[in-house]
C-alpha cells in the first residue's frame, strides 16, 4: 500500500513536470525578458532624471526636460507605460532600433531630437493661402469666442467637416466627458495681415512662436482649447494643457479623423489629409 501511495505521488510529480512544460513553454523567452527588464532598469532610471532635466534648443530657446511630450512619446512608441518604468524603456530601444539609434533605453537629447523631427516630418508641408472657395465661415457656436468676428472663423473646407467629425466622437465618448468649452476653436483661417499684426503684437514670440510662414495661411491648421491660457507657450501652462482628458484624447484619437499634432503647441492641429 505504501508503495502503491510512493508511486502514485511519483507519477504526479512527473504529471506535474510534463504540464508545466506543456502549458509554459515561453518559460525560457519570459526568462530572457524579465532579464531584458533588468538591464532597462538603470535607463528608467536615467530617463526618470532626463524627463525634467535634459536641457535642449528648440526655435532658438532653451528647453528643459520632455514631460510636456510624455502623452505625445507613449503614441510613437505605441506604449501605455509611464515614462519611467522599464517597460517603457524597452519601448524606447525598440524605436531606437527601428531609427538606428543607440538602442539604450534610454530617451537623452540625440533620441528626442530624431522623435521630434519625425513629428515635425508628420505635419502639413503646403503652406499656399486659402482661396475664398475654399473656405467656409463656421457658426459662432464652433468658436471659443463666440464673438469672434466673421472674417476670423473660416475654415479650409474639407478641415471644418473633419473637425465636427472628431468633436462629434469627443462629445461621443462618455469616458471623456467633454466640459463644453473644450475643443473649440480659438484660431483657424488666418490671412496674412491677420498673422502679421498677432506677429506685432507679441515681437518676442520668436521662430517657435508665430511664423512668417504659419500653416494657418491655409485654413487647415485649427489651434483648439485644450485648457490653461488657451495659446500660451510657457512650460507652467502647457503642463496644464497636456494632462487634461481633451488633449489626450486628441492625441491618442485625432490621427484617425486626419489631424496631427505640432507638439510645442497642445492647441495646434493640422489637417494633414
Ligand atoms: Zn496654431
Amino acid at each position: 500500500m505504501k508503495n502503491v501511495r510512493v508511486h502514485l505521488v511519483i507519477i504526479v510529480a512527473a504529471l506535474a513536470v510534463v504540464a508545466a512544460i506543456v502549458l509554459f513553454p515561453a518559460r525560457s523567452s519570459r526568462g530572457q525578458s524579465s532579464r531584458a527588464g533588468v538591464s532597462f532598469v538603470a535607463a528608467a532610471e536615467r530617463n526618470a532624471t532626463l524627463k525634467n532635466e535634459l536641457t535642449w534648443t528648440f526655435g532658438g530657446k532653451q528647453q528643459r526636460g520632455w514631460y510636456l511630450y510624455e502623452s505625445l512619446i507613449g503614441k510613437t512608441l505605441n506604449t501605455d507605460h509611464e515614462s519611467t518604468t522599464s517597460d517603457f524603456a524597452a519601448a524606447l530601444a525598440a524605436w531606437q532600433k527601428k531609427m538606428r539609434l543607440s538602442a539604450d533605453g534610454v530617451l537623452d537629447e540625440n533620441s528626442l531630437m530624431r522623435m521630434i523631427s519625425q513629428w515635425q516630418s508628420n505635419r502639413l508641408k503646403e503652406r499656399t493661402i486659402a482661396t475664398p472657395d475654399q473656405l467656409l465661415t463656421a457658426p459662432p457656436a464652433d468658436f471659443y469666442d463666440p464673438g469672434r468676428a466673421a472674417e476670423l472663423r473660416q475654415v479650409e473646407r474639407n478641415t471644418y467637416e473633419a473637425y465636427k467629425q472628431m468633436v462629434a466622437a469627443a462629445r461621443a465618448d462618455r469616458r471623456l466627458d467633454l466640459p463644453p468649452q473644450y475643443l473649440k476653436i480659438v484660431s483657424a483661417f488666418r490671412s496674412r495681415d491677420y498673422q502679421d499684426q498677432l506677429r506685432q503684437k507679441s515681437p518676442n514670440s520668436g521662430p517657435a512662436g508665430l511664423a512668417v510662414n504659419s500653416p494657418h495661411f491655409t485654413g487647415r491648421a485649427l489651434d483648439l482649447y485644450v485648457g490653461g491660457d488657451p495659446v500660451d507657450t510657457k512650460d507652467s501652462n502647457r503642463a496644464i494643457q497636456i494632462n487634461t482628458p481633451a488633449y489626450r484624447w486628441l492625441v491618442r484619437n485625432a490621427e484617425r479623423f486626419g489631424f496631427r499634432p505640432y507638439f510645442y503647441e497642445p492647441w495646434h492641429w493640422e489637417y494633414v489629409k
